[in-house]
């Protein structure tokens, strides 16, 4: 709902510095879109999606959850890191959970991405997942940005990072992400791609460690390779994604943040999940029960 970004992360293409036509959709705009998607895509879970900014104040999130909550079941949010008592009046309005990456684990290679911003400071945004669980949100996705660090070791301290959180706070679900750089994008070439195999082997390595946790696989990868992690323990795909402000409805739309891979529409997916024998399930929840 908006690509303001106050921040300076070199490897994204909505940074502060970034010349590129923002957005900032008001609540009607978003309604609209959340209607599209609700109505025309049948999804019932989604994700609020904004650059890190104070123009995302409490009041416009609360107001823009509270829209969503008419048309989705699971209203999720990954917007700057916020404090407790900002998640503690979310959750009131219904939000259900929070997507927020570490993006690099390694405190020297984190400084180096990231140059400006309240994203320098490291400590406040790996005790985001603590402070969203404190307000008892029952979602909570965690997760680095492959291609930034050594990827081993990343993929091991965000275990970590997940093992605390699980055996800390008992009264939430917690997630895992596996987004990566695969190759060079807008000018950054990151030092550290991971390839499929390695991949793969850091989803088995999560799925064997935990094994009641989630796994998402997002639209970055692409669709062959998508289909073949399914009977790897993946929990959760997106799909029919994207990546510009207010891109499902509303002309004017900007520059996607990334670019996605797998561009199958929600009925493709669900296809090729029961064509394999699985059970697409668009609502796991239900709030007042
Ligand atoms: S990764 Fe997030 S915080 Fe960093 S520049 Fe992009 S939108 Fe802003």
């Amino acid at each position: 709902i908006s690509n303001i970004c106050d921040n300076e992360c070199s490897y994204c293409g909505f940074k502060h510095s970034n010349p590129i036509k923002r957005r900032h959709l008001t609540l009607e705009e978003i309604e609209k879109e959340a209607i599209f998607i609700s109505e025309t895509l049948g999804i019932h879970s989604i994700i609020l999606l904004t650059g890190e900014s104070s123009i995302n104040s409490i009041e416009y999130l609360k107001n823009s959850i509270k829209i969503l909550k008419k048309y989705f079941s699971t209203v999720i949010i990954e917007v700057q890191p916020l404090s407790q008592e900002e998640y503690n009046i979310l959750y009131e309005v219904g939000l259900d959970g929070v997507t927020v990456y570490q993006e690099c684990y390694h405190k020297e290679t984190y400084s180096k991405y990231h140059l400006k911003g309240n994203k320098t400071d490291y400590s406040y945004r790996l005790e985001t997942p603590k402070r969203a669980a404190l307000a008892n949100l029952r979602s909570i996705n965690i997760g680095t940005l492959f291609g930034l660090g050594n990827p081993v070791e990343e993929a091991f301290l965000a275990g970590m990072h997940l093992k605390y959180l699980i055996n800390n706070f008992l009264g939430s679900q917690f997630s895992i992400s596996l987004p990566r750089i695969k190759e060079a994008y807008r000018n950054i070439k990151p030092e550290n791609i991971v390839n499929d195999k390695e991949f793969v082997q850091f989803i088995l390595a999560y799925r064997l460690a935990f094994p009641m946790v989630g796994i998402n696989i997002s639209t970055r990868e692409g669709q062959n390779f998508r289909d073949n992690l399914l009977p790897l323990g993946v929990t959760k795909y997106s799909a029919g994604s994207v990546t510009e402000v207010g891109g499902y409805s509303l002309s004017n739309n900007s520059e996607p943040q990334f670019e996605t891979d797998d561009h199958r529409s929600v009925q493709e997916i669900v296809s090729m999940l029961k064509t394999k024998g699985y059970q697409p399930i668009f609502k796991d929840w239900e709030g007042s029960l």
